[in-house]
């Protein structure tokens, strides 16, 4: 088993070395450092950088240089990755920096619609049942676009308005159908993702009914625990172990790792 996404302190996580620690202690093959990232010029986006000090695109040859020396400590695969926000219009910008940055593969994510962070409830305070429909579909629909781009290995948490109150249960099936067609015809895989599965909200992404439906088109699909923490990894591992046992889902490496010899 490895774990293809994980942060680290170069965005909101903890210590690279710690986390590559918890890693060997699951048992664990491989661990893959995919910090968050965003090159948009679009101000919202420039505001998360400094506000919340998300600089990988300032600080990834120091942590290339980090992986390096831990990668002489343990026997584990640590991959160096990243975590980049989406959107549409930043297409040339995302690409420019993905060419120049060179990881060793990518997580495209959409967290925001509309400058509206999807993970947060709030947001979504006093909002319609129409508007609320018009987000998630605005959400699909950048998603589509972000496996179309294929500018990325991996398209992280497929339904992330899944884990958010006022957004759940919005998702169709048409949605998803949409979604699994987009992947069938791209390099690019979607990850279940276990950020969520052991907090009370009990997700997984992508939720079963999504899942199901990646399974008629025959997507392949890669696993990531998005822990933070060092305590995170262990318990998240093996859940994502179970669960792919008890699906019957046997994970993949993002293209970039699987194809190289
Ligand atoms: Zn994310
Ligand atoms: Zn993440």
């Amino acid at each position: 088993m490895r774990d293809f996404h994980v942060h680290s302190n170069y965005s909101d996580g903890e210590f690279l070395e710690g986390m590559v620690r918890a890693a060997e202690a699951a048992g664990l093959e491989g661990i893959g450092f995919a910090d968050h990232c965003n090159v948009s010029s679009r101000e919202p986006m420039a505001k998360v950088r400094s506000v919340y000090g998300f600089n990988l695109d300032l600080t990834y040859e120091r942590r290339r240089q980090g992986i390096e020396r831990l990668r002489e400590e343990t026997a584990i695969e640590i991959y160096d990755a990243v975590e980049m926000d989406y959107d549409p219009r930043d297409e040339p910008e995302i690409r420019e920096f993905l060419d120049r940055a060179a990881f060793e593969y990518s997580i495209g994510s959409v967290h925001a619609v509309d400058g509206k962070n999807v993970q947060v409830p709030a947001e979504f305070t006093g909002a319609s049942d129409r508007e609320l429909d018009a987000i998630v579909d605005d959400y699909f629909d950048r998603l589509v676009a972000l496996v179309e781009s294929e500018l990325f290995d991996t398209a992280a948490h497929a339904d992330l308005i899944a884990r958010t109150p006022p957004l759940r249960g919005r998702a169709t099936e048409s949605h998803y159908q949409r979604v699994a067609r987009a992947f069938a015809d791209s390099r690019t895989i979607p990850e279940i993702n276990a950020g969520r599965a052991l907090t009370d909200a009990e997700i997984v992404h992508p939720a079963e009914p999504f899942l199901e439906v990646l399974r008629e088109f025959d997507v392949s699909v890669t696993v990531g625990s998005d822990a933070h923490r060092p305590s995170e990894i262990g318990d998240r591992i093996r859940f994502l172990e179970e669960f792919t046992d008890r699906s019957g889902i046997d994970p993949v490496a993002p293209p970039a790792i699987s194809s190289r010899k």
